[in-house]
């Protein structure tokens, strides 16, 4: 596939804008590109090929701290915008991400390892409808007020916060980075923001974004570098009281620990383990077909990702017979190949670690159906960090294939009985972020949703996304609500007015 490009060449692989090599990255800090002040670097590596192709700065607390203050000076002027302005200023950022798809897609495919069609058709296109979405919203926002009859009257106010500290993964990078920043910018909010060290290609293009339209400097500031010295300094600052975190659950509670004592608001989306229960009377081809790619997805790397499937005992031979011949037949291949469909996982840390589930789950006795090994691809993609996407049965619901968060291509199939019987090995888990239920009968997927342990529930169908839903996880999925006018309300500090009449 070929890209006429502004400010990306396709191959090999750096890509230069005007003077600047988009991958030897830069912090964008009141409107500026700026080295960090340290001037260290990390060094950035293709998953799909294994090498390095390019410089991330490595920040510390100093860059954080001026661009909390840039961030800090804008706010003033942003948060006192009319709604109208804000949004009109968020809309050209979609615009932008629009007319330039095909060079972030591209970005994002050789950051990632995700195949370029998956990039194409869902992370870009998700970041350009987070700003549209929150860009529309601020406009039909309105406030509430109480009536107190002849004693009086409130209003409630609804303002931003101030200086938004966003911290986002890698396995959806700018999908999930701007599912923060959207909203806490629509809201008024300026924001000092840190991408995943793994992942940081398109929010780096961003900024080139916000820089070629004149974006009003210090709003947004992106800095760049480790979780545990970028991030961490993001999450202390004295001068950054809210946070809105999605990654891991042990960095979540690392978070916790030290913001809940600065009395911050915090919004936590972290790690799943979900459950996919198929009953005897579903459409079985659509249940297939859809939990094969629940499963695999973006090589399984999707916090919603159903990972334990559950199968009623009476289908149970026929099901498994029909997945794993669907799984057989996912290529791993190149991602920038059009065709390719499964491409490499995020780095060779997370190749070890899916290797090492892989490994535990035959310890514990699974039976491998299919995959269970590495993939070495020829040409180019040869020394990349490929896994063939891998079934297991014969797994105990406790064990620890069934209850970590692989967050990989790895799942495993378990027969059932009775209904009851599937909702406790759903509920077992930590984690509940969200379940899958297939079944034609209404009342048991009602009897489901309602006593599942999840904060999203799919029946018959998965990853259908509305974004004025409320979306998070219970348990140790996470604390608050990313979504709709959640996230507008969680940007927000309520101030009521009661006048006396
Ligand atoms: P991670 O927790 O390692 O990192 C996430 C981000 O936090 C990165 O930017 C990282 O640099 C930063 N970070 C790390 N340590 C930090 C610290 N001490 N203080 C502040 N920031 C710190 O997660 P990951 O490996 O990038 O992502 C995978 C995890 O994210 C999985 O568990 C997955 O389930 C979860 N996830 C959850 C959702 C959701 O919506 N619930 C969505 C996507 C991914």
């Amino acid at each position: 596939m070929k890209f006429k490009t502004d400010f990306i060449l396709p191959r090999p692989s750096l890509y230069s804008y005007g003077q600047i090599t988009a991958m030897d990255l830069q912090n964008y800090i009141g409107g500026k590109f700026l080295e960090p002040l340290h001037k260290q670097y990390l060094t950035n590596t293709n998953p799909a090929t294994g090498e390095a192709y390019g410089r991330i700065p490595r920040s510390g607390e100093n860059d954080v701290t001026l661009a909390t203050k840039a961030a800090r000076d804008a706010f003033p002027h942003w948060s006192t915008l009319p709604a109208a302005e804000r949004s009109a200023w968020m809309l050209k950022v979609a615009d932008e991400i629009e007319r330039r798809l095909p060079e972030l897609a591209l970005a994002e495919s050789i950051d990632n390892g995700k195949p370029l069609s998956l990039a194409t058709a869902v992370d870009i296109p998700r970041a350009r409808d987070n700003f549209k979405f929150y860009a529309t919203a601020i406009l039909h926002d309105a406030y509430e007020t109480h009536d107190m009859g002849t004693h009086g009257f409130n209003y409630t106010l609804r303002q931003p916060v101030g200086v938004a500290g966003c911290i986002s993964p890698w396995n959806l990078p700018l999908y999930l980075f701007t599912w923060k920043i959207a909203p806490a910018l629509a809201a008024g909010n300026t924001v000092v923001a840190k991408p995943s060290e793994v992942t940081p290609a398109t929010a780096f293009l961003l900024c080139k974004i916000l820089d070629d339209i004149d974006f009003p400097s210090g709003v947004l500031n992106i800095v760049h570098g480790l979780g545990a010295e970028v991030g961490a300094a993001i999450v202390a600052h004295q001068d950054i009281p809210i946070i809105s975190f999605t990654g891991g659950t042990q960095t979540g509670k690392a978070i916790s620990a030290v913001a809940a004592p600065m009395f911050k608001k915090l919004s936590l989306e972290l790690g799943g383990k979900n459950a996919n229960i198929i009953f005897e009377d579903c459409d079985f081809d659509e249940a297939v077909k859809t939990s094969v790619r629940a499963a695999f997805a973006n090589q399984g790397q999707i916090c919603l990702c159903g990972s334990r499937i559950y199968i009623q005992r009476s289908i149970y031979e026929k099901f498994k017979e029909a997945f794993v011949a669907r799984v057989k037949g996912l290529t791993v291949g190149d991602p920038l190949e059009e065709s390719t469909r499964t491409g490499a996982v995020v780095s060779k840390a997370h190749f070890e670690k899916v290797l090492s589930h892989i490994a535990v789950a035959i310890d514990e006795g699974g039976t491998l159906l299919t995959g269970g090994n590495p993939v070495q691809l020829e040409g180019r993609c040869k020394n990349g960090y490929f896994i063939a996407p891998t079934v297991f049965e014969n797994l105990d619901a406790t064990c620890r294939t069934n209850q970590e968060e692989i967050f990989g291509p790895v799942v495993t199939l378990t027969p059932f009985d009775t209904e009851e019987e599937a909702l406790a090995m759903a509920n077992s888990t930590a984690y509940g972020l969200a379940a899958t239920v297939w079944t034609s009968n209404l009342q048991v997927a009602h009897r489901m949703a309602a006593r599942l342990h999840a904060g999203i529930i799919w029946v018959n169908c998965w990853l259908l996304r509305d974004l004025r839903t409320p979306f998070g996880g219970v348990k140790q999925s996470g604390v608050g609500r990313e979504g709709g006018f959640e996230a507008l309300r969680f940007f927000t500090e309520p101030k009521n007015i009661c006048i006396k009449l």
